[in-house]
């Protein structure tokens, strides 16, 4: 399964993606995952916004042709700090004892190809790379030996935008890393590949490398990032958890372009441009 949502028309859909010989396609439209939470609150008031797959006669199209939203509609993204040894080192932090979570808030999820905003508030706006789960089923109180894959739905790709500056001058991280349009996402969701098997994730700026990073290296594996996290914090279908980022963040200048990819997730594509332009 492999899903990415977009506007055609006018309307929302979600479309089944597949590799084509050249670049990814849209072949088909899929349903949409209506046990989310946040779809059901935000559309509601609006369901004539999502059409039926079944009543539109839809034509396949290269996904680069296509208007991609983010893929989730998450109630909340949950995100953790420090899970990369070299990464956790490069910042000057110890390797952590147990996972450090933040939130970022759906207000900041931007589409695949969207505009990060840099605020004026801030003089060093960092990229993160970042594999990131969707949760598929309601999770609370997992056990680290839980059959964790149930309530994963599948993965896919975030980059998590990053005020360097205010995340040390404010001594927490809400507004750091909150700001409107500082969680691109995409640009679609598989359950085709295995986080567990060692995945390489990369990010590129202008083109250049600058991480580069396996799944391998974490500090806390998936099952226990679900276990910490829903100890504390139901997690609702819909719901993203970002598990950190590898060695190699740096900061970035206006009308830079950056690209998260990994196999088998595509590449997450957005430029940087101040907030007043
Ligand atoms: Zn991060």
């Amino acid at each position: 399964m492999r899903y990415c949502r977009f506007i055609f028309e006018g309307h929302v859909h979600y479309g089944s993606v597949e590799d084509r010989a050249q670049e990814p396609w849209i072949v088909d439209l899929a349903a949409a995952p209506e046990e989310d939470l946040a779809f059901h609150l935000a559309h509601a008031r609006k369901r004539a916004l999502v059409d039926d797959p079944t009543g539109f006669d839809f034509e396949p199209m290269p996904l680069s042709a296509a208007n991609l939203l983010a893929p989730v509609t998450p109630s909340k993204i949950v995100c953790v700090g420090r899970n990369y040894r070299d990464h956790a080192k490069e910042l000057g932090n110890e390797v952590p004892a147990e996972p450090l979570l933040f939130f970022k808030p759906p207000s900041s999820l931007l589409n695949p190809g969207g505009v990060v905003r840099m605020p004026t508030a801030s003089a060093r706006i960092d990229f993160e790379g970042e594999l990131a789960l969707v949760i598929g089923k309601r999770a609370t109180k997992l056990k680290p030996d839980a059959d964790w894959r149930s309530v994963v739905r599948g993965y896919t790709l975030a980059n998590d935008v990053t005020a360097r500056d205010l995340q040390k001058k404010d001594g927490q991280w809400t507004r750091a890393k909150g700001f409107d349009s500082f969680c691109p996402v995409g640009p679609w969701v598989s359950d085709e590949v295995d986080p567990t098997a060692g995945f390489e994730i990369e990010t590129r700026v202008n083109g250049e490398l600058r991480q580069h990073g396996s799944t391998a290296d974490f500090i806390f594996g998936i099952p226990e990032l679900l276990a910490y996290i829903t100890a504390a914090i139901t997690l609702e279908p819909g719901d993203l958890v970002l598990t950190g980022t590898p060695a190699g963040v740096g900061p970035l200048n206006a009308g830079d372009r950056v690209e998260v990819s990994m196999p088998g997730l595509g590449v997450l594509t957005n430029t940087f441009q101040p907030e007043h332009s």
